[in-house]
């Protein structure tokens, strides 16, 4: 429950499958608000330039997920509600946990490169969701622009992948 559904005493109650989609939509709308203050960090914190690349371009295209989610919620008639992701808050201070360790830049990048697959697939698995919520409403404008986000997850994730496989992983592994 939001703070402003504990003033107001309103709860949210799960009697249909359009509140289990005003769900996940807030939980994704907070997901990526707290991406988008957690990327610059594990940007600056990447020593191999090409993955600091692909965390601020990943930011660039974090910012159009959250203004997509705006207008799915206005396309699909759900109510915003600012409850909190802890999943998110989660993968994110294992993350942060990752920046504030000692040792090997190396093998630091290959670590955040591991931290933020896990925020990739779990955003994935969120974007399944509510485009297949929004294909079975019928809302084909809806559907169309979260599935263009979902791809976009999938790239980074494919990205980070071919990262680790090509320099970040090996570089590691030389170290030992
Ligand atoms: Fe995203
Ligand atoms: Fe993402």
């Amino acid at each position: 429950m939001s703070w402003f559904e504990k003033i107001l005493g309103i709860e949210m109650t799960l009697d249909n499958l359009e509140n289990v989609l005003e769900m996940q939509l807030n939980d994704l709308h907070s997901a990526e608000t707290q991406l988008i203050s957690a990327l610059p960090k594990m940007a600056a914190a990447a020593k191999s330039s090409a993955l600091a690349g692909a965390f601020r371009s990943h930011l660039a295209e974090t910012r159009q997920h959250k203004s997509r989610l705006e207008k799915a919620f206005r396309l699909l008639g759900k109510r915003m509600s600012g409850e909190k992701c802890d999943a998110m808050a989660g993968l994110i201070s294992e993350g942060q946990e990752v920046i504030d360790m000692k040792g090997d830049s190396g093998v630091k990048d290959a670590a955040l490169i591991a931290a933020a697959q896990r925020v990739e697939h779990y955003e994935i698995a969120g974007y399944g969701t509510v485009r297949a919520y929004a294909e079975l409403l019928g809302d084909d404008q809806a559907a169309k622009i979260l599935q263009r986000t979902l791809d976009e997850e999938g790239q980074t994730d494919k990205k980070l992948t071919q990262l680790a496989e090509s320099m970040i992983n090996l570089d590691a592994a030389g170290e030992a």
